[in-house]
Protein backbone atom coordinates (compact mmCIF):
# COMPACT_ATOMS: atom_id res chain seq x y z
CA UNK A 1 0.00 0.00 0.00
CA UNK A 2 1.56 3.43 -0.92
CA UNK A 3 0.14 6.55 0.77
CA UNK A 4 1.38 10.30 -0.37
CA UNK A 5 0.90 13.21 1.32
CA UNK A 6 0.76 16.33 -1.07
CA UNK A 7 0.57 19.82 -0.68
CA UNK A 8 1.55 23.42 -1.39
CA UNK A 9 4.80 25.17 0.95
CA UNK A 10 3.09 26.06 4.19
CA UNK A 11 0.11 23.16 4.16
CA UNK A 12 1.90 21.68 6.75
CA UNK A 13 2.84 18.07 5.66
CA UNK A 14 5.47 17.26 7.23
CA UNK A 15 3.98 18.04 10.72
CA UNK A 16 0.92 16.15 10.27
CA UNK A 17 3.06 13.17 8.57
CA UNK A 18 5.13 13.25 11.96
CA UNK A 19 1.69 13.05 14.08
CA UNK A 20 -0.20 10.27 11.41
CA UNK A 21 2.56 8.25 11.16
CA UNK A 22 2.56 6.69 15.13
CA UNK A 23 -1.05 6.96 14.85
CA UNK A 24 -1.52 4.80 11.75
CA UNK A 25 1.42 2.35 12.81
CA UNK A 26 -0.76 1.54 15.87
CA UNK A 27 -3.59 0.35 14.03
CA UNK A 28 -1.79 -2.32 12.16
CA UNK A 29 0.64 -5.08 12.28
CA UNK A 30 1.87 -3.93 8.83
CA UNK A 31 4.77 -2.48 9.24
CA UNK A 32 4.71 1.00 8.15
CA UNK A 33 7.76 2.96 6.76
CA UNK A 34 7.84 6.96 6.38
CA UNK A 35 9.85 8.26 3.75
CA UNK A 36 9.80 11.85 2.22
CA UNK A 37 10.63 12.75 -1.54
CA UNK A 38 12.77 14.44 -2.30
CA UNK A 39 15.35 12.50 -0.26
CA UNK A 40 14.45 9.11 1.71
CA UNK A 41 18.20 7.71 0.62
CA UNK A 42 21.49 8.73 0.56
CA UNK A 43 21.97 9.42 -3.24
CA UNK A 44 18.91 11.38 -3.10
CA UNK A 45 19.09 13.21 -0.49
CA UNK A 46 22.43 14.67 -2.08
CA UNK A 47 20.31 15.28 -5.36
CA UNK A 48 17.75 17.09 -2.61
CA UNK A 49 20.97 19.26 -1.37
CA UNK A 50 21.84 20.33 -4.82
CA UNK A 51 17.91 21.42 -5.99
CA UNK A 52 17.21 23.25 -2.88
CA UNK A 53 21.11 25.05 -2.54
CA UNK A 54 20.29 28.67 -2.76
CA UNK A 55 23.34 29.04 -5.06
CA UNK A 56 22.22 27.12 -7.53
CA UNK A 57 19.78 29.86 -9.28
CA UNK A 58 21.53 29.28 -12.22
CA UNK A 59 19.86 26.40 -12.50
CA UNK A 60 17.39 25.78 -15.72
CA UNK A 61 13.79 24.55 -14.63
CA UNK A 62 14.04 21.11 -17.10
CA UNK A 63 17.24 20.64 -14.93
CA UNK A 64 15.14 20.92 -11.91
CA UNK A 65 12.37 18.67 -13.30
CA UNK A 66 15.25 15.86 -14.47
CA UNK A 67 16.77 16.00 -10.97
CA UNK A 68 13.86 15.72 -9.16
CA UNK A 69 12.56 12.78 -11.24
CA UNK A 70 16.28 10.81 -10.73
CA UNK A 71 15.49 11.54 -6.79
CA UNK A 72 12.22 9.85 -7.54
CA UNK A 73 13.72 6.87 -9.17
CA UNK A 74 16.79 6.00 -6.92
CA UNK A 75 14.17 6.21 -4.25
CA UNK A 76 11.94 3.98 -5.32
CA UNK A 77 14.98 1.74 -6.41
CA UNK A 78 16.28 1.63 -3.00
CA UNK A 79 13.21 2.12 -0.52
CA UNK A 80 10.04 1.97 -2.11
CA UNK A 81 9.30 -0.66 -4.44
CA UNK A 82 11.44 -3.09 -2.07
CA UNK A 83 9.10 -2.64 1.19
CA UNK A 84 6.12 -2.60 -0.97
CA UNK A 85 7.04 -6.22 -2.46
CA UNK A 86 7.51 -7.26 0.90
CA UNK A 87 4.04 -6.21 1.65
CA UNK A 88 4.75 -2.81 4.22
CA UNK A 89 2.85 -0.36 3.86
CA UNK A 90 4.54 3.26 2.70
CA UNK A 91 3.90 6.83 3.43
CA UNK A 92 5.90 9.31 1.65
CA UNK A 93 6.47 12.77 1.84
CA UNK A 94 5.44 14.14 -1.69
CA UNK A 95 5.49 12.03 -4.97
CA UNK A 96 4.76 12.76 -8.23
CA UNK A 97 1.71 15.01 -7.86
CA UNK A 98 4.71 17.48 -6.51
CA UNK A 99 6.63 17.53 -9.52
CA UNK A 100 3.37 18.36 -11.83
CA UNK A 101 2.18 21.24 -9.93
CA UNK A 102 5.69 22.41 -9.12
CA UNK A 103 7.52 22.01 -12.25
CA UNK A 104 4.56 21.15 -14.59
CA UNK A 105 2.66 24.20 -13.58
CA UNK A 106 5.10 26.55 -11.30
CA UNK A 107 7.61 26.22 -14.04
CA UNK A 108 5.21 25.97 -16.51
CA UNK A 109 7.18 22.73 -18.34
CA UNK A 110 3.53 21.47 -18.37
CA UNK A 111 1.56 18.79 -16.55
CA UNK A 112 1.77 16.50 -19.44
CA UNK A 113 5.27 16.63 -20.46
CA UNK A 114 6.64 15.66 -16.56
CA UNK A 115 3.86 13.43 -16.45
CA UNK A 116 5.46 11.54 -19.22
CA UNK A 117 9.14 12.02 -17.72
CA UNK A 118 7.90 10.41 -14.34
CA UNK A 119 6.17 7.58 -16.32
CA UNK A 120 9.90 6.70 -17.36
CA UNK A 121 11.23 7.17 -13.86
CA UNK A 122 8.52 5.56 -11.61
CA UNK A 123 8.03 2.66 -14.22
CA UNK A 124 4.24 3.77 -13.76
CA UNK A 125 3.79 3.34 -10.46
CA UNK A 126 0.94 5.49 -8.93
CA UNK A 127 -0.22 5.58 -5.30
CA UNK A 128 -3.05 4.21 -3.87
CA UNK A 129 -4.31 6.98 -2.12
CA UNK A 130 -3.60 10.34 -1.75
CA UNK A 131 -4.09 13.04 0.97
CA UNK A 132 -4.02 16.61 -0.65
CA UNK A 133 -3.54 19.17 1.94
CA UNK A 134 -5.14 21.86 0.63
CA UNK A 135 -3.98 25.88 1.59
CA UNK A 136 -4.59 28.99 -0.27
CA UNK A 137 -1.07 30.61 -1.15
CA UNK A 138 -1.52 33.73 1.46
CA UNK A 139 -2.04 31.53 4.02
CA UNK A 140 0.97 28.94 3.18
CA UNK A 141 3.61 31.92 2.62
CA UNK A 142 2.64 33.79 5.56
CA UNK A 143 2.91 30.49 7.35
CA UNK A 144 6.32 29.50 5.69
CA UNK A 145 7.52 33.47 6.49
CA UNK A 146 6.83 32.61 10.08
CA UNK A 147 7.89 29.55 10.82
CA UNK A 148 11.07 28.95 8.34
CA UNK A 149 13.45 29.46 11.16
CA UNK A 150 16.31 27.27 9.01
CA UNK A 151 18.07 28.26 6.11
CA UNK A 152 16.52 29.73 3.25
CA UNK A 153 15.81 26.92 -0.10
CA UNK A 154 15.79 28.32 -2.98
CA UNK A 155 12.19 27.92 -3.54
CA UNK A 156 11.62 30.26 -1.38
CA UNK A 157 12.21 33.25 -2.71
CA UNK A 158 9.69 32.48 -5.31
CA UNK A 159 6.56 34.81 -5.73
CA UNK A 160 2.54 34.72 -5.54
CA UNK A 161 2.13 33.87 -8.87
CA UNK A 162 4.51 30.58 -8.95
CA UNK A 163 2.49 29.35 -5.54
CA UNK A 164 -0.98 30.25 -7.17
CA UNK A 165 -0.38 27.96 -9.97
CA UNK A 166 1.05 24.94 -8.02
CA UNK A 167 -1.99 25.37 -6.15
CA UNK A 168 -4.29 25.48 -9.18
CA UNK A 169 -2.36 22.28 -10.47
CA UNK A 170 -3.00 20.46 -7.46
CA UNK A 171 -6.91 21.60 -6.99
CA UNK A 172 -6.92 20.20 -10.60
CA UNK A 173 -5.46 17.13 -9.90
CA UNK A 174 -7.36 16.32 -7.25
CA UNK A 175 -10.62 17.18 -9.09
CA UNK A 176 -9.50 14.88 -12.21
CA UNK A 177 -8.59 11.98 -9.59
CA UNK A 178 -11.33 11.57 -7.27
CA UNK A 179 -10.92 8.22 -6.17
CA UNK A 180 -6.81 8.01 -5.12
CA UNK A 181 -6.62 12.15 -3.92
CA UNK A 182 -8.47 13.24 -0.92
CA UNK A 183 -8.22 17.06 -0.54
CA UNK A 184 -8.24 18.08 2.88
CA UNK A 185 -8.89 21.77 4.31
CA UNK A 186 -4.93 23.28 5.83
CA UNK A 187 -6.39 25.98 6.57
CA UNK A 188 -7.80 24.69 9.80
CA UNK A 189 -5.51 24.20 12.92
CA UNK A 190 -2.74 21.44 12.72
CA UNK A 191 -4.73 18.96 15.44
CA UNK A 192 -8.23 19.16 13.11
CA UNK A 193 -5.80 18.65 10.10
CA UNK A 194 -4.24 15.64 11.40
CA UNK A 195 -7.63 14.20 12.53
CA UNK A 196 -8.99 15.00 8.91
CA UNK A 197 -6.16 12.69 7.60
CA UNK A 198 -6.56 10.23 10.10
CA UNK A 199 -10.20 9.75 9.54
CA UNK A 200 -9.90 9.82 5.50
CA UNK A 201 -7.32 6.98 5.98
CA UNK A 202 -9.10 4.60 8.17
CA UNK A 203 -12.66 5.42 6.57
CA UNK A 204 -10.75 4.00 3.09
CA UNK A 205 -8.60 1.46 5.34
CA UNK A 206 -11.12 -0.25 7.91
CA UNK A 207 -8.68 -2.93 8.43
O1 LIG B 1 8.30 19.35 0.95
P1 LIG B 1 9.56 20.08 1.24
O2 LIG B 1 9.36 21.31 2.08
O3 LIG B 1 10.61 19.18 1.81
O4 LIG B 1 10.12 20.56 -0.17
C1 LIG B 1 11.29 21.33 -0.24
C2 LIG B 1 11.13 22.42 -1.29
O5 LIG B 1 11.15 21.84 -2.60
C3 LIG B 1 9.87 23.21 -1.17
O6 LIG B 1 10.19 24.56 -1.27
C4 LIG B 1 9.04 22.75 -2.35
O7 LIG B 1 8.26 23.79 -2.80
C5 LIG B 1 10.09 22.36 -3.37
N1 LIG B 1 9.68 21.31 -4.33
C6 LIG B 1 9.54 21.62 -5.68
N2 LIG B 1 9.20 20.63 -6.57
C7 LIG B 1 8.99 19.36 -6.16
C8 LIG B 1 9.10 19.05 -4.79
C9 LIG B 1 9.45 20.07 -3.89
O8 LIG B 1 9.74 22.75 -6.07
N3 LIG B 1 8.68 18.42 -7.05
MG1 LIG C 1 8.67 21.99 3.57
Amino acid sequence: LFITVEGPDGAGKTSVIEELYPRLQALTNQPIIKTREPGGIAIAEKIRHVILDPKNDAMDERTEALLYAAARRQHLVEKVFPALSEGKIVLCDRFVDSSLAYQGAGRRIGVAAIAEMNEFATEGLTPNFTLYLDIDSDTGLRRIAQHRSHQMDRLDSEGLEFHQRVRHAYLKLAEENPTRITKIDARQGLLDVIEDCYQAVVSRYPE
